[in-house]
């Protein structure tokens, strides 16, 4: 298992490549179904109080945005969309009625879809799953990304729900990214179960000790889903990096 302490790890051989940014911000890089790399970030709050860098520090350190996925219109998770949208052309992924509004802010290249089936892009294979929880314009999502030989589910901010099973059976992630925090969304309780239903080979904890309401003890988290299931659990620090495999 390797784990870095930036994002600055290219020549690594990796099937996916996970950067941490905080709260429940990461930036995904996998190889896509047309077998280039495709750099994802999903829910970018990146000035977030855990953040590891400013957004002028990460856009200078980046080249390229392919996507920016958004599970809902929470200000924790919309974060920095909007602006990051407009500066690199990056193509956003998100329920329609919240894209309508992404758009309205003039940002082009919105892909508003729903809860459902594969969305129509070329290069990579999304879908987004159903989250129990709240929000302003449309339903909130989690979403599962697949690209040539990896499949990565981000749950979003949702409390558990037994249909995480079906998302395992048909996706196998391999890589999940969970809510632990508890008050807006799964605790460590319930996260654990999640984690048996979902059996992805890896889960990364998320959405915790961002605020006092939301803390919470990753390593519990872990000790508890290792004694379990057989899914192992990566914590990673804001601004690491987990490189699968
Ligand atoms: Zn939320």
């Amino acid at each position: 298992m390797c784990i870095r302490d930036s994002s600055y790890s290219m020549g690594v051989k990796a099937v996916a490549r996970i950067y941490y940014l905080g709260h429940a911000s990461f930036e995904v890089k996998l190889e896509g179904l047309d077998g280039k790399e495709k750099v994802v970030l999903i829910d970018p709050w990146i000035s977030n109080p855990l953040s590891p860098t400013s957004l002028e520090d990460y856009l200078r350190s980046r080249e390229n945005i392919d996507y920016i996925i958004v599970t809902h219109d929470h200000g924790d998770h919309l974060g920095e969309t909007i602006d990051i949208a407009k500066r690199t052309g990056a193509k956003v992924v998100t329920i329609y009625d919240l894209g309508l509004v992404i758009e309205e802010k003039g940002v082009k290249n919105v892909i508003g879809a729903n809860i459902g089936g594969r969305i129509k892009v070329e290069d990579l294979y999304i879908v987004l799953t159903p989250a129990y929880h709240s929000s302003t314009h449309g339903n909130p999502v989690g979403v599962v990304l697949r690209g040539k030989d990896v499949s990565i589910y981000h749950a979003g901010d949702t409390g558990l729900f037994a249909e995480m099973t079906f998302i395992g059976e048909l996706y196998k992630p391999d890589i999940a990214m969970l809510p632990i925090g508890g008050h807006f969304t799964m605790g460590i309780l319930e996260a654990a179960k999640a984690v048996e239903l979902i059996k992805s080979k890896i889960v990364i904890p998320m959405h915790y000790n961002t605020f006092p309401p939301i803390k919470a003890d990753p390593q519990e988290f872990k000790n508890i889903v290792e004694e379990k299931t057989d899914t192992k659990v990566v914590i990673l620090k804001p601004g690491q990096e987990y490189i699968y495999p």
